[in-house]
């Protein structure tokens, strides 16, 4: 792929390291390439100055929501290199959530390569306090106006990057999960497993319900018998009950996600039982009620991890681990996110230097 880059004329002033918030600045250049049928598909890869994008009200995104996003980080590593941790699942992904919404897709090394030649272009936007990244968000959506529901004929695939702290203003600390058993956000044969702002706009509603009774996240249940846990908003989800770490199945309903599959690979290589089984929500509050629970976590690029301290089901609440963080909950991150920053080896080969 030939990328043309346009450098900015003025550059933005870096924001406080110590105040980064998440996706509150943007850098100076993104990466913007065209897919036309009519011209034979992709053309015109570019890394131009960061600015509004301008569209017809007909656009079709806007109406029809033929949209497909990602979400991975660049870290910088203690001798000074930046890094990206297994960014071909997220090509990979990308390139199931654009089958699934009948839209063209990147190659994997196209993917890989549109990100790490905008990251090397932004690299002094990496910061290098503890805890802190540079979160890539590429997304692609159909760009062709018109108003008659087909796929269309032209799409956008862009990428920006913002430089983040942590997820949670005050760091690593169990959350309040909400068990929803009215709304549901995916079913058999959907789009839960795709990355697409529609499952975001369709969760809204319980997450709004979920934060008027003072929970943070929601955890959802199968949409066909609101019977099996899924996941939560934009995080999977496991419990260390008794000896055994259970996560549901990515069968279609739930979103695969790189944080989740890392953590798996981590804990069957420490040698815990690992079940990605369906967990019905009654066994898993039964669980929580007799201590046989005694870990939750939720999994994502963002937060990495999530300590769970309380769960709320139909009327009743459980408290976990005495609403703290839990040891595997705390050695799982130190070790994924040693890895992502570079401060341990790299054992499963996930990080992807660049030059
Ligand atoms: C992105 C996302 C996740 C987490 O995936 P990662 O690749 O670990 O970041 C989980 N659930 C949903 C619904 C998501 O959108």
């Amino acid at each position: 792929m030939e990328i043309r880059i346009e450098r900015a004329k003025t550059l933005k002033p870096k924001p406080d390291q110590n105040h980064l918030g998440f996706g509150k600045y943007y850098t100076d250049h993104m990466f913007e390439i065209d897919w036309d049928k009519d011209q034979g598909g992709w053309h015109d890869a570019r890394i131009i100055p960061y600015a509004p994008l301008q569209i017809d009200p007909a656009t079709m995104v806007l109406h029809y929501a033929q949209e497909t996003f990602e979400g991975l980080k660049a870290y910088r590593n203690p001798q000074g290199e930046v890094q990206l941790f297994r960014p071909e699942m997220n090509a990979r992904r990308m390139q199931n959530s654009n089958k699934r919404l009948c839209m063209p897709y990147l190659s994997e090394e196209d993917f890989v390569e549109a990100v790490s030649k905008l990251v090397e272009v932004e690299q002094d936007w990496i910061p290098t306090a503890p805890e802190t990244s540079l979160y890539i968000r590429p997304f692609m959506f159909a760009s062709e106006p018109g108003v008659g529901v087909h796929p269309a004929v032209s799409y956008k695939f862009i990428i920006i990057l913002t430089p983040v702290g942590n997820y949670y203003p005050e760091g690593v600390a169990p959350v309040k999960i909400w068990i929803e058993d009215e709304y549901v956000r995916a079913v058999k044969g959907g789009t839960g497993f795709t990355k697409c702002g529609g499952n975001y706009a369709g969760s809204l509603k319980a997450q709004e319900k979920a934060e008027e009774h003072g929970y943070t996240q929601v955890l959802w249940l199968d949409g066909n018998e609101k019977k099996y846990v899924e996941e939560v908003g934009s995080m999977n989800i496991m419990f260390l009950i008794n000896d055994t770490v259970v996560t549901a199945p990515t069968e279609g309903t739930v979103l695969p996600g790189v944080t989740r599959d890392s953590m798996l690979t981590i804990l069957r290589d420490w040698g815990y039982n690992v079940e990605e089984r369906k967990l019905p929500v009654t066994e898993l509050m039964e669980a929580a009620r007799t201590g046989a629970l005694k870990e939750a976590w939720g999994t994502g690029t963002a937060a990495v991890i999530s300590p769970v301290g309380e769960l709320y089901f139909k009327g009743e609440e459980c408290v976990i681990n005495d609403f703290k963080t839990g040891p595997l909950t705390q050695k799982l991150y130190d070790t994924l996110t040693g890895i992502q920053w570079g401060r341990l080896p790299d054992k499963f080969g996930w990080i992807k230097v660049l030059k």
